[in-house]
């Protein structure tokens, strides 16, 4: 039978591109968010986990009844069952224990094999990652039909796939009309891979990074040298080093943005315009603010909504949790007529 409905995986990606009215009528651009958190696994990160998964069928590395192992801090774990379930893999995911509540649970929704492991430093051998690629080399010895390291950090399919699907999308979407383009580096697959292909059809779109506490990666990109100050509630996004899918992204705007400029961003995002996203969306919207009164009045600029609020319920709308960090929950958020 012929249908003309696409399944699970045909409806990742091509999601809108939403006017972020409050911001853009604040400073006289267009401020524009694309609403990643729309995907069928709920955020940006479907669409790496499907390039990663399609490359490595290509490629023979991943065969049929497989499996698909990864380190993640959440939403690539999620996209990657995503994929799994709609295609016939079983998924394995490692994840530092301090992530939020929601993304565990949701994970397990979907079936995954989860390992929840101490958030420990990079360098460190129990680091997730480190765990991740561990258990892939065990279980592609000892499964009779392999296992696949998926590694989204250094695995350039994941960048490959931002630039062939979400950099085209958004040039698609501004017809063209776009004069900068910031959001925040998790793995940098998003970052590098829209702004080549930005780049590559124009090469006057500025790109800007959007990096909170915690990530040594503004102080690289402004000066140089790799240096984490700071700390962040934000989850999925800030690094300690220049992953391979990041390395060589010319960023000509980098900004530092605090949790005291996106947590109230993500409330206003809630609030003025009805998007419930989370801490990343908040620092990238944030950081297009910054970059909108950089370029003046009169331009376009493009940003990511990643995922939703919903994903960190027990942080951003914990009152208790918020002020032990040194935030604050808007007034009108009275969580007990919830
Ligand atoms: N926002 C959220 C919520 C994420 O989970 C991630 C990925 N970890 C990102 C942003 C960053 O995306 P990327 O890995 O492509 O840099």
């Amino acid at each position: 039978m012929t249908t003309m409905h696409g399944s699970t995986i045909d409806h990742i990606g091509n999601t809108p591109l939403i006017r972020l009215n409050h911001v853009s009528d604040a400073t006289g651009c267009e401020i524009l968010g694309k609403a990643e958190f729309m995907n069928p696994g709920g955020s940006i990160k479907d669409r790496a986990a499907l390039g990663i998964v399609r490359d490595a069928e290509r490629r023979g590395r991943l065969r049929p009844g497989g499996i698909i192992v990864e380190g993640t801090a959440g939403n690539t774990g999620i996209g990657l069952a995503v994929v799994g379930n709609a295609l016939g893999y079983d998924t394995v995911i490692v994840m530092p224990d301090n992530q939020s509540r929601d993304k565990i649970d949701t994970l397990k929704s979907y079936g995954v094999t989860l390992h929840l492991v101490p958030a420990v430093p990079l360098r460190d051998p129990n680091h997730f990652t480190k765990v991740s690629e561990r258990i892939a080399a065990e279980l592609d010895e000892s499964h009779e039909h392999g296992a696949l390291w998926a590694n989204q950090f250094n695995n350039t399919a994941n960048r490959a796939f931002h630039e062939q699907t979400t950099g085209v999308e958004i040039w698609d979407q501004t017809r063209g009309e776009i004069d900068g383009f910031i959001c925040s580096v998790g793995t940098g697959g998003t970052l590098a891979g829209v702004a080549r292909a930005l780049r590559a059809r124009n090469a006057k779109v500025q790109i800007g990074l959007a990096d909170p506490g915690g990530s040594a990666l503004y102080h690289f990109f402004a000066h140089g040298e790799l240096r984490a100050e700071g700390s962040s509630i934000s989850e999925g996004i800030g690094n300690s080093r220049i992953t391979d899918n990041l390395a060589d992204t010319p960023i000509d705007r980098p900004y530092r943005v605090p949790d005291s400029d996106a947590i109230p961003m993500v409330y206003d995002l809630i609030r003025r315009e009805g998007l419930s996203v989370g801490g990343s969306s908040g620092v990238n919207v944030a950081g297009a603010v910054r970059m909108a009164k950089d370029l003046g009045p009169g331009h376009t600029i493009v940003t990511l909504l990643c995922d939703s609020a919903m994903r960190y319920r027990a942080r951003l709308f914990n009152r208790a949790f918020l002020v032990d960090k040194g935030l604050t929950l808007p007034d009108w958020l009275n969580l007990d007529q919830c």
